[in-house]
């Protein structure tokens, strides 16, 4: 943010970064981190961890003359937005940052919380009216169906999906409705992680080699051409992501289904996410920025685009 030291989610190492969550486009081995105790543990197995200034969510203090306080985002296990308010002396107006969120209740991650600020900068990975995702529960009745069908054929269901944050809440509730699941190395050391944060996984299983007939796997997308997949009889790919909302989507992943359960924010949800916050001024990041930009600006918001931030910091005020 121009003229404080703080930087949001910086894409290279700087003195002071907030850090949103762990996934990797949001990371760097910056001097000192804000960030909450899940994504200090995460980052440190992903990019190393210097100094971590640690916040818990809701409980504002003071950096220098600014007051913060993170919140939760829903996105995945302790990611986080930001408020950050000015001293009176500058006029004491917040700013709010999301990073990625989502407001679709989760099984392993906080609920995440509106965002009451007077300048938002907000991303739109999902900002584009077709992105309107099912209920999880409706997805999930859909993925046991593909489970059934995979099985009567012979198959084996393997599921890709992003190995932190997605994978998590997958295996937590294929595991609640009591199918046995085997994970992928990575999968499975996320999971562990998390268990030390109380999140659970019935029925979760290291994946070492060979499957049984009655198992579910999950696997990373970049994994799916890895010759330990060469052990398990008749695999049938299915791909779990929001892109599953783009027409064709099977096909150019190169998967038998693709099932749209999301840990962004949808279209809806990105519009009641601004909405709520009751910002005077919405900047965009990250995604469809142009097209929800003008979504927003139909609506009577006052909107515009945002540059990416690891060349600059942000003019909010
Ligand atoms: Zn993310």
């Amino acid at each position: 943010m121009a003229g404080t030291p703080l930087w949001l989610d910086a894409g290279s190492a700087k003195d002071l970064s907030f850090v949103s969550h762990a996934h990797l486009d949001h990371v760097a081995r910056h001097k000192t981190m804000i960030a909450t105790a899940p994504t200090a543990r995460f980052c440190r197995d992903r990019v190393g961890v210097k100094d971590v200034l640690m916040a818990p969510f809701s409980q504002p203090f003071e950096l220098g003359d600014l007051s913060i306080e993170l919140l939760p985002a829903g996105h995945i296990l302790g990611s986080a937005q930001i408020r950050v308010t000015l001293p009176s002396a500058r006029g004491g107006a917040t700013a709010g940052y999301t990073g990625d969120f989502s407001l679709a209740p989760s099984v392993t991650v906080e609920a995440a919380a509106p965002l009451v600020c007077d300048v938002l900068v907000i991303e739109a990975t999902f900002g584009l009216p077709r992105y309107a995702f099912p209920p999880k529960e409706k997805v999930m009745a859909d993925i046991d169906a593909f489970i059934d069908r995979t099985r009567r054929e012979g198959g084996t269901p393997v599921f890709l999906a992003y190995p932190l944050g997605k994978s998590q809440e997958l295996a937590a509730r294929l595991g609640a409705a009591g199918h046995r699941v085997r994970a992928h190395k990575t999968v499975w050391e996320n999971c562990k992680a998390y268990e030390e944060f109380g999140v659970t996984f019935p029925n979760l299983h290291k994946f070492t080699d060979g499957m049984r007939h009655d198992e579910v796997l999950i696997f990373p997308h970049r994994a799916k051409g890895s010759r330990a997949l060469e052990k398990v009889k008749t695999p049938r790919f299915a791909a779990v992501t929001g892109w599953a909302m783009d027409p064709g989507a099977k096909y150019r992943m190169k998967v038998d289904e693709a099932f749209p359960l999301s840990d962004h924010a949808d279209f809806e949800g990105l519009l009641a996410h601004v909405k709520n916050s009751r910002a005077s001024k919405v900047y965009v990041v990250h995604g469809f920025v142009q097209e929800f930009v003008r979504a927003l600006a139909s609506r009577g918001v006052d909107a515009a685009p945002l540059k990416p931030m690891e060349r600059q910091q942000l003019e909010l005020f």
